[in-house]
Parts: structure tokens; C-alpha cells; sequence
């Protein structure tokens, strides 16, 4: 299992860690398997999408519209995030990725995101390279 730790810088923010997991990848020296991505974080998620920036903020005003920060969620008295753990319950916290000769099977567009929610924070992401 490899860990990646990932200093985010907004309180929402979507940061493209692609090169980052090919980099685990091939550091395993597993050719073929699956990949599983892993947050360990209630205010994130994991997604795989475009990285284009209209899209991207496109992503982060839907999620402020489905999701809207100014209402009286009951864990607001707790630690005030409360929109940032319902939007992690919608995104999801894991990813799995073919691994198909010795290349993620992404398609060309496809890039993979951790999505913070509740930022700026320390987080960390885990890695598995499963054989098979
Ligand atoms: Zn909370």
C-alpha cells in the first residue's frame, strides 16, 4: 500500500493526482491488475473526469448548487461542514482503474481527481496495486 499526502489549497478544489498514481504504478512493477484509489477522508472524494478549467468550475458551481453551503444541516453544530460531507457522500471515496499493460485504462479524456471539500487541509490518499 503506498500513501500519497496532498496539501490542498481551497476549501473546494479539484486536484489532478493522474501523474501521481501512473508514478505508483510504476514504481509496483505490476503490469497488469487493477489500481485501487483511496481516500480515508469524510470531506473528500474521488472522481475521474476532463481536465478542462470551464468544466472544472462547472463541476465546483453544480456541486454549490446541489449542495448549498448556507443551511441549517444539524452538523453545522458540530464543525460546520456539513454541505462538505454531503457532497463526498454524492462523488464517492474510492476508484478502482483496470491496469492493462502496464498503462491505467483511461480514455483519452479521462484524468483522476481528488475533490476537496473542506480545505485547505493535510490529506492522504492510498494507493493499491493489485495484481491479477
Ligand atoms: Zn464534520
Amino acid at each position: 500500500m503506498e500513501k500519497l499526502e496532498i496539501n490542498t489549497k481551497s476549501r473546494v478544489e479539484l486536484i489532478d493526482i493522474t501523474d501521481r498514481i501512473e508514478k505508483i504504478v510504476k514504481k509496483s512493477g505490476i503490469d497488469n491488475g487493477i489500481v485501487l484509489v483511496y481516500t480515508k477522508h469524510t470531506t473528500t472524494a474521488l472522481i475521474i473526469n476532463e481536465n478542462e478549467c470551464g468544466l472544472i468550475q462547472d463541476i465546483i458551481d453544480t456541486l454549490n448548487k446541489l449542495v448549498p453551503t448556507n443551511v441549517n444541516y444539524r452538523h453545522n453544530v458540530v464543525d460546520d461542514n456539513a454541505d462538505a460531507h454531503i457532497r463526498a457522500v454524492l462523488l464517492g471515496n474510492s476508484l478502482v482503474i483496470p491496469l492493462v499493460n502496464s498503462s491505467l485504462a483511461l480514455g483519452t479524456w479521462q484524468r483522476i481527481f481528488l475533490v476537496e471539500l473542506d480545505g485547505p487541509r493535510s490529506r492522504t490518499i492510498y494507493v493499491k496495486v493489485i495484481p491479477g
